[in-house]
């Protein structure tokens, strides 16, 4: 930060919102935020930024951020000391590890947070209390597209970088809403497809508005990408457009491959993805003319009982055509949160610690126990979903969680509040008290990006340093230091004095971080994983080698999960999504008066069609039903959606509201990432417009 005479603080920041990490200087005097202002030094954004990242900060200041822990008694919070609340909570949670054995606990890890702060919280939640029970959000988005890259590819992120995307001839997307969930991002694809002739294909069940300027858009019937995508890919080798010399060279398990791809006929695509034949061979023929192919994909591919084999299926179709280890090609699956590749890259998942190594294999876990002076679990532990299965079980008694509003926005939220009541013991750690925290016994005040130092890791697997630009508010503490007071208190002696000590420590241990230091992150600079030990960056994967034992990637035969049919009762496809200026479930921006003002609350959006039929107005009042609960919400007539499909922006936290009142507790049969693009539901009028 550089002081200037009138006491106005410049600080180089990341931007807490989405995965595109986009960087900037936030200009304040004291506690008051004066601007936000890009520079070209910014690697991923330059002077780019969207409404999100430009106004969506005075949330820090918010009157209704925690600001002293505070401790249930009976109905109500008494606010606390840091040391009543600590000490509360090393007695509880002795006592249940003491009592029901270390799996009656689960972690629930922010990837809104550090990269520092997660790998603590797995470090507390494996090391002092002995359980692989963690898990982040990002097991409801992402989990599916990295499951799918490490079948085939390896390694579960983005094979290259914006500037891959920005470069490429032709860029798919799938199932995702650049626009309006990762902006600086669609407006460099925006760019490419207006000036450059990069070509663009979007496959979305919604006009989105990339899809209005794409020179195709795929509409395909909910929940059948795979099937589009296998017979894209068959057409490709039935047609012999494949690429021989890479298939020859660097991938494996070709034949097999070839042959389960029989049934995927144009025939059959046109039958159960509802496309044309013409659309599918155009498809394959632009994919053909391309030098560079790159596939983007975000929560209309993955949030399906079948979201992990579709992600697969588009890494199959980059692997027939070639497009890995070179420029302006891959595989994109775009990060939701800010940090949602770093909450997973270091270790809050129940079967990878740091790096994505496997918590079975003896040579990786004794690698830890020696540097961490403890043993640990052999088993990989319980996923969020299976946690809160647990809880209903009775089998998880105690909770922490932190930055992470399950109440909203996990599958059928009507379930999980149920389990959240069963809990004997729940510390829910945050910025404002949540919807989760009504639940809990223990509510923690934590600090914002802006009260404290660390990194984020965006979706190019950049991993960027942010700067402390005011003190934490309050009572209010970094989420590091207070996971570092909780496991002093449990007598861990742990002895960070700053964020770059956890880095150090990670460095040594995760050989993909082994270069990644706070001193080679300086200012404006970042590092992109794997990171070789002398700082080298790796902005593109697979040049030479797939992260396989033989450097090979491997064809990964797929099959086609119909979606979920909740009953014909429910006879309307509903859709959800985000709204450009909010963001998620709208904890943060809803309390920014710069972003507040610029939206309503959530529209259903309806078709023309429909709202003939069921004779709506925009403004109409209407009761969605789901066999798991009901919603009220006003209409929007548009043309962005088409016949029996409806669409909910996701971004509330009026419970009636709340999209996951109607989701279902089915899942992603590899992952359990919750099925929520495969909801029906029955409408009816309550009110005209
Ligand atoms: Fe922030 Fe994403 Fe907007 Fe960039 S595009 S300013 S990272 S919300």
């Amino acid at each position: 930060a550089t002081m200037r005479e009138d006491r106005i603080n410049k600080t180089k920041t990341v931007c807490t919102y989405c995965g595109v990490g986009c960087s900037f200087e936030v200009w304040t005097k004291d506690r008051e935020i004066l601007k936000v202002q890009p520079t070209s030094d910014a690697p991923v954004n330059g002077i780019s930024t969207c409404v999100k990242g430009k106004f969506g900060w005075d949330f820090v200041n918010s009157e209704e951020r925690l600001t002293k822990p505070l401790i249930r008694k009976g109905d109500k919070f008494y606010e606390a000391t840091w040391e009543e609340a600590l000490t509360l909570m090393a007695d509880k949670f002795t006592e249940l590890k003491d009592k029901e054995g270390s799996d009656s606990l689960g972690f629930i890890a922010s990837s809104k947070c550090t990269n520092e702060e997660n790998y603590l919280f797995q470090k507390l939640a494996r090391s002092v209390f002995g359980t692989n029970n963690i898990d982040n959000c990002s097991r409801y988005c992402q989990t599916p597209a990295s499951a799918g890259l490490m079948r085939t590819v390896g390694i579960g992120g983005d094979s290259g970088t914006m500037e891959d995307i920005a470069t490429s001839d032709l860029v798919i997307v799938v199932g995702a809403n650049p626009t309006e969930s990762h902006p600086v991002l669609a407006t460099r694809v925006k760019r490419a497809h207006k000036l450059h002739g990069q070509k663009l294909i979007v496959s979305d069940l919604r006009k989105n508005e990339l899809a209005d300027r794409a020179d195709l858009h795929i509409h395909p019937e909910p929940g059948s990408d795979l099937v589009w995508i296998s017979a894209v890919t068959k057409y490709i080798l039935d047609q012999g457009w494949e690429a021989k010399e890479f298939l020859e060279n660097r991938v494996n398990n070709v034949e097999e491959f070839k042959q389960s791809l029989e049934k995927f006929t144009l025939e059959y695509a046109e039958k159960h993805a509802g496309l044309s034949k013409e659309t599918l061979i155009q498809t394959a023929e632009m994919i053909r003319d391309a030098e560079g192919t790159c596939i983007l994909w975000a929560m209309g591919v993955t949030q399906h009982m079948g979201g992990t084999d579709t992600s697969t299926a588009i890494a199959n179709l980059l692997l027939v055509t070639g497009n890995f280890g070179k420029p302006g090609a891959g595989a994109y699956p775009l990060r939701g949160h800010n940090n949602v590749q770093g909450a997973s890259d270091f270790g809050t998942m129940p079967n990878f610690l740091p790096g994505y190594e496997p918590v079975e294999k003896d040579e990786v876990r004794s690698r830890y126990e020696q540097a961490w002076g403890t043993e640990l679990p052999k088993y990989p532990g319980l996923n969020n979903h299976q946690i809160v299965e647990a809880i209903m079980d009775g089998n998880v008694k105690g909770m922490y969680l932190f930055g992470e509003e399950m109440g909203l926005v996990d599958s059928n939220i009507n379930y999980v509040e149920e389990a959240f009541e069963k809990l004997d013991f729940f510390v829910v750690q945050d910025i404002f008290f949540s919807k989760t925290a009504q639940y809990a016994d223990v509510v923690l005040p934590a600090a914002p990006s802006l009260e404290k130092e660390g990194t984020f890791t965006n979706t190019e697997r950049r991993i960027q340093r942010f700067y402390q630009v005011m003190d934490p508010l309050d009572d209010c503490k970094p989420d590091w230091q207070i996971f570092q007071e909780f496991a002093n208190k449990m007598g861990a002696n742990w002895d960070y004095s700053h964020p770059s000590d956890i880095m150090d420590e990670v460095a040594k241990l995760a050989p993909v971080f082994a270069g990644v230091s706070y001193d080679r992150m300086e200012g404006w600079d970042s590092q992109v994983w794997p990171v070789k030990p002398n700082g080298e960056s790796t902005p593109l994967l697979y040049e030479e080698r797939f992260k396989f034992l033989d450097g090979k990637a491997r064809l990964f035969p797929v099959d086609w999960t119909p979606p979920l049919q909740m009953g014909e009762e429910f006879d309307l496809h509903l859709n959800n999504g985000r709204l450009l200026e909010q963001f998620h479930e709208g904890n943060m921006t809803n309390k920014s008066e710069g972003i507040n003002h610029k939206v309503s609350n959530p529209w259903l959006e309806v078709s023309h069609e429909l709202a003939k039929e069921r004779n709506l107005q925009s403004g109409s009042l209407v009761r969605l039903t789901s066999p798991y609960g009901k919603v009220k919400v006003r209409v929007l007539v548009t043309n962005r959606v088409t016949g029996n499909e409806l669409y909910l922006p996701m971004n509330t936290t009026e419970n009636e509201k709340a999209v996951n009142k109607l989701t279902s507790s089915y899942y992603d049969k590899d992952t359990h990432t919750p099925n929520y693009k495969e909801t029906q539901v029955k409408m009816e009028l309550l009110e005209k417009a």
